[in-house]
């Protein structure tokens, strides 16, 4: 740090620089970053390639879409937030509530984004581990709230692991934390979710709780990550405060427009969202025959829990041309892509899982 060429604030300085899911070679799957393997749904081309006034800022507020997505959701166009992308609200919202001395309380391992949002807004991090078979312990961190606490975080489903929470668990936790905490759930791959008992947004949002903030993303189902769109839908006043942190005019004409098309495309999303789940269901249900412990995969993507030996696991993937996300220690993580991947990840798998040790916990 010492080669600093001026001051930044100390925590700032200690955060390793975003590093962005591997690039994938010509001839290999990039199933690193959860992306959906599709072209954008139909009518997004023309959608996008129609927004062509360059020269105008943007809608600031996004008002088109806001209202559909108000209509969808059955809520005010008040009640909707849109951003560039999820993770930006995640920041507004942590920005917002919390600074220096505050707590934002998150499970443990999940999505990678969370704890840089205490470190930026000043505030402390407390996280509460994941049980072992990687499924979020909202008992705990009920029990984790102080009244430092401003910002729970509840990713469903978890992003590395794959479960998502069950209903009657968030409920509990809603009663369970104070009304004046925010809690944010985190479903940006919520259109992915089969589990019958699974949290639902549309049922927290239809119970009224005033501090509960859902987000949601078009990165994912809907497949426009590279666009940057997302959006929270919640209570007026706490997403007037999440709009008061962000940054003016963020999300772009193209893709408020894409957005809007993406809505459109109603069976071709469905179809899509189909053939991701069947492609994850084949690829746990591979994973698992080829000796895998493979937690409940409910989001685009699978866990491999390799522990110790989640780096040397990726690369014998890399070596084989797919490209996987390794969380050091923890395990590695494979989004559903392409039909040939899902077959080669399973070829793969089996050969890799013969490497670890037979006693491995994610040997099953
Ligand atoms: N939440 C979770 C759990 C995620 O995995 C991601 C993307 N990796 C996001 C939010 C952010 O998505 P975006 O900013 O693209 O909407």
């Amino acid at each position: 740090m010492t080669d600093l060429p001026v001051r930044i604030r100390p925590e700032i300085a200690a955060l390793p620089a975003y590093r962005q899911g591997r690039a994938a070679g010509a001839d290999a799957f990039k199933l690193s970053s959860n992306e959906n393997p599709f072209d954008p749904l139909p009518g997004v081309i023309a959608a996008v390639q129609g927004a062509t006034s360059f020269n105008r800022y943007p809608d600031a507020s996004a008002a088109r879409l806001r209202d559909r997505l108000a209509a969808r959701h059955g809520v005010e166009a008040e009640s909707i937030h849109v951003a560039a992308g999820s993770v930006s609200i995640l920041y507004q919202l942590a920005q917002a509530a919390a600074g220096p001395g505050d707590e934002i309380v998150f499970a443990w391992r999940s999505f990678e984004a969370y704890p840089g949002l205490a470190v930026v807004a000043g505030a402390t991090t407390v996280t509460v581990p994941l049980t072992a078979d990687g499924r979020h312990d909202l008992v705990a961190m009920a029990d984790a709230v102080t009244e430092r606490t401003r910002l729970v975080i509840v990713c469903s489903p978890n992003n590395p692991t794959g479960p998502a929470v069950a209903q009657a668990e968030f409920d509990a936790l809603v009663a369970a934390v104070p009304r004046d905490v925010i809690i944010i759930l985190d479903e940006a791959y919520a259109e992915f979710v089969t589990a019958a008992d699974a949290v639902r947004g549309e049922a927290v949002l239809a119970a009224g709780h005033d501090n509960v903030v859902i987000l949601r993303t078009f990165s994912k189902a809907f497949g426009l990550a590279g666009l940057r769109v997302g959006y929270a839908v919640g209570h007026p006043r706490i997403l007037d405060a999440a709009r008061s942190a962000g940054i003016p005019l963020s999300v772009t004409a193209a893709a408020e427009e894409a957005a809007l098309a993406s809505l459109d495309a109603e069976g071709a999303l469905r179809e899509r969202i189909d053939e991701l789940v069947a492609r994850r269901e084949r690829l746990v249900a591979g994973l698992r025959t080829a000796g895998w412990n493979v937690p409940d995969a409910q989001g685009n993507f699978v866990w491999l829990p390799a522990g110790e030996h989640a780096l040397a696991v990726a690369e014998a993937f890399a070596d084989a041309g797919l490209v996987v996300r390794p969380f050091a220690g923890d395990g590695v993580r494979i989004s559903v892509g392409e039909a040939e991947a899902v077959d080669k990840v399973i070829t793969i798998a089996a050969s890799v899982v013969e490497s670890l040790p037979l006693t491995h916990p994610a040997r099953r």
